[in-house]
């Protein structure tokens, strides 16, 4: 599938730009607002698209970003606070305005185990110390990231075995773009996090844009909402990048060519 036009886009795009009241639009964050980055601390969202996501909220019944970093973490980088968050991979809410972030209830009382596993992995072994991996923390999250660290085979080969004991003592895992999370074993993804943002609104429409993995669980929840009469329409916007999943971009009903090419469907969304 080839970049859309603009003739093509405003068409996929009608659903929701000729009843916004009733439309919701969510994003991913890294990899479609912003262009992944070595470190995930130095990604930047560029002001212009601060902008377009701050008049989609003023103009759209919802308007959310849905990250896998941290809810709070999520605003900062974005820049926009008349919108909504959903953070660690749904595991938190912070609602448009709101000063703090809501947790899953049942990802509280794991919080603290996920954080004692991966101090007693780094501990264990002292070579982890050399592999020089950043360790991210999403609350109840923990992520290890290893892009550009200098041996990156042997970084992933570490945490292969990390993955196996995590598993072992019953954590969940997920391989992200060059990222290992360990997560409480609680059912949730950005999928399930749409799905209830959707359901808790009288939305008819909604749109869904990522460049990853997890982003296709929201694809899923978009089709299954349809199937169940809470949407009339759902567009699901893939984001192609040279790393990403091809699913994403088989999955999708517009394909864009990166964070440029996200930037134009918000714009789009516009009058
Ligand atoms: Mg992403």
């Amino acid at each position: 599938m080839s970049a859309p036009t603009a003739e093509t886009l405003a068409k996929s795009l009608c659903a929701l730009t000729q009843d916004p009241q009733r439309g919701a639009v969510f994003c991913d964050i890294d990899g479609t607002l912003t262009p992944i980055v070595g470190r995930p601390e130095e990604s930047r969202v560029r002001e212009e698209v601060s902008l377009l996501l701050s008049r989609l909220g003023r103009r759209y019944a919802c308007v959310a970003c849905v990250s896998g970093r941290s809810a709070n973490e999520a605003r900062r980088l974005v820049g926009v606070g008349g919108i909504g968050y959903i953070g660690s991979h749904g595991a938190e809410l912070l609602e448009a305005g709101a000063s703090q972030p809501q947790l899953l209830d049942a990802f509280v009382s794991w919080e603290g185990r996920v954080a004692g596993f991966v101090e007693q992995q780094l501990q264990n072994d002292r070579n982890a110390k050399l592999l020089r991996l950043r360790l991210e923390d999403k609350g109840p999250i923990k992520a290890f990231h290893w892009r550009d660290v200098p041996d990156e085979a042997a970084a992933e080969t570490w945490l292969q075995n990390v993955a196996q004991e995590a598993q072992a003592e019953g954590f969940e895992i997920h391989w992200g773009r060059k990222v290992l999370e360990i997560r409480p074993p609680v059912p949730v993804d950005k999928g399930q996090a749409v799905s209830t943002m959707v359901r808790s609104t009288d939305v008819r429409s909604a749109l869904y844009g990522g460049d990853d993995v997890t982003d296709l669980d929201a694809f899923d929840a978009l089709d299954a909402l349809i199937e169940s009469g809470d949407l009339d329409v759902g567009v699901r916007v893939g984001v192609r990048s040279a790393e990403g999943p091809r699913a994403i971009v088989e999955r999708a009903d517009v394909v864009v060519e990166g964070v440029p090419g996200f930037e134009d469907v918000l714009a789009a969304l516009l009058p």
